[in-house]
């Protein structure tokens, strides 16, 4: 694999691309920050970006696109059937992915509401290694449960273990013989678990599941959305596959699932999502909800200039040096973090730099949100947007009782080639200052509670004055500094 060492010793990613169009960007005075998180709810979801310096809140759309890619939408066909961007989007599934049968739909949860009302039955389980909250949503909303079977030791924040996103195969036959085979609509499992830290699974362990699949007759349900990441990390941590090509893993993966959906949001584009599938049966058994949800069958709701992206950016996945570069410099921040004793979830995954707040704000009790409020605190600081990915994200059981999530995370998305490497420095700069003065920050709660996924749109104030205090710390050490 290709790597470029520096003279200094120095350990840092380098960019293999150049940036050619470019976006101002708004650091905002921290008074002016002040007044846009309140004015959001203390909900980074509901801030506006010309308040946002760098936006760290998802690699969701947000991606840079190649210059072929770009090219590739000025050819695009507009006609609502048989349009042949539709073709060629079909084509590079073929191709890449190794499925014939292709049904766009506009996003990854779109893929997920089908799946949902196509395989679930009121009282099914789901096995999975770890739920994405749309895809919970969604399994809820037709009456299904999820079983997450991740080993123990996978929410162990500081580890070393290099496969935190395998299922536990024990765990899944018990899971299996429990509930009896006949209420199983499908195992799914997640390339590079996203609520987790972004942690791939290994190959091994998919090629387990896939036994376990065929011994009880269960389909098995792969969501690529972050799989050409989750392929890069199997060549770089799994032995047997380190001298195989990035296309040879992603194949083998695919192969090995009889369903595999994705968001083009992540995987490839700005917009759209596809499944896609090799037996007919399955096949018809989802199209006629294509055109009831999506659009028709040729464009399942994405214009043809995205789907034009989507093709293209497939086909790019196999490109080891345009996929190794967000999980290179995810590993740089990871490291320089662990490094300066922030705690964060190692080893580095996919996606971005997962802090654990709930170490970092130990002081402030799970019920008050401690990553939301490190979410907030950090964006008053810094004009960074990051994500709480805690029990905000989580929801309340059948009687309205708060369900505490497992972890509390501050996620901070690296955008696939969006920052370059003063940016990410300024990132760990400013979260240093933040943890050595992380007693002032207080929790929240919430005024405005939606009863579904309510970590888009709720509305939170804080339990106490903690931000004014923030402001006036931040004014005392770095003076008129932005
Ligand atoms: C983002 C994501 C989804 C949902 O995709 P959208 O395009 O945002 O609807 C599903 N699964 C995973 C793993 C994701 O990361």
């Amino acid at each position: 694999m290709s790597k470029v060492k520096f003279y200094s010793g120095e350990d840092i990613p380098l960019e293999l691309h150049k940036v050619r169009v470019v976006q101002k960007l708004h650091l905002v005075p921290i008074e002016r920050r002040l007044n846009a998180i309140e004015e959001a709810g203390f909900n980074t979801f509901r801030l506006n970006t010309k308040d946002v310096y760098l936006d760290m809140l998802t690699d969701s759309g947000t991606n840079a696109m190649s210059d072929n890619q770009v090219a590739a939408m000025f050819q695009a066909d507009d006609a609502y059937a048989g349009s042949q961007s539709f073709y060629k989007y079909q084509q590079a599934v073929e191709d890449v992915l190794e499925k014939k049968y292709l049904l766009p739909v506009h996003q990854g949860r779109a893929a997920e509401n089908v799946i949902s009302r196509t395989f679930i039955k009121p009282g099914n389980i789901i096995p999975m290694n770890y739920h994405f909250t749309t895809a919970l949503a969604h399994i809820l909303e037709v009456g299904g449960k999820i079983a997450e079977l991740l080993h123990d030791d996978a929410l162990i924040l500081q580890s070393t273990n290099p496969f935190k996103g395998n299922i536990d195969i024990d765990k899944l036959v018990k899971c299996i013989e429990e509930n009896g085979v006949e209420n199983i609509s499908f195992i799914r499992m997640e390339a590079s678990t996203n609520l987790i830290g972004g942690q791939p699974f290994s190959m091994a362990n998919l090629m387990d599941v896939r036994q376990i699949a065929d011994k009880y007759g269960i389909m098995l349900i792969l969501d690529a959305s972050l799989i050409g990441e989750n392929a890069y990390l199997i060549k770089e941590r799994e032995q047997a596959w380190k001298e195989n090509s990035l296309g040879d893993i992603i194949k083998a993966m695919t192969d090995l699932a009889d369903l595999v959906y994705f968001s083009a949001r992540k995987l490839s584009s700005s917009r759209g999502g596809g499944i896609c599938i090799n037996r007919k049966e399955l096949y018809y058994k989802m199209e006629a909800l294509i055109p009831l949800y999506e659009g028709f069958l040729t464009y399942g709701g994405i214009s043809v200039r995205e789907i034009e992206a989507i093709a293209v950016g497939l086909r790019e996945t196999l490109d080891e040096t345009m996929i190794s570069q967000s999980p290179k410099f995810i590993e740089h921040l990871v490291t320089e973090l662990d490094k300066k004793g922030i705690p964060v979830v190692t080893p580095p995954g996919v996606l971005g730099a997962h802090v654990d707040a709930g170490s970092f704000c130990q002081h402030i009790p799970q019920t008050e949100y401690p990553a939301g409020a490190l979410a907030a605190a950090y964006y008053l600081i810094s004009g960074v947007r990051g994500m709480e990915r805690g029990t905000i994200s989580s929801v309340r059981d059948e009687n309205g009782v708060e369900i505490l999530a497992n972890i509390e995370l501050l996620r901070l998305a690296l955008p696939r080639r969006v920052f370059t490497l003063s940016q990410v420095k300024y990132v760990l700069d400013r979260l240093t200052w933040l943890y050595d003065n992380r007693e002032l920050i207080g929790g929240l709660r919430f005024t405005y509670e939606p009863p579904v996924l309510r970590f888009f749109m709720g509305g939170l104030e804080p339990t106490s004055n903690w931000p004014a205090r923030l402001v006036e710390k931040f004014k005392k050490d770095f003076g008129d500094s932005l």
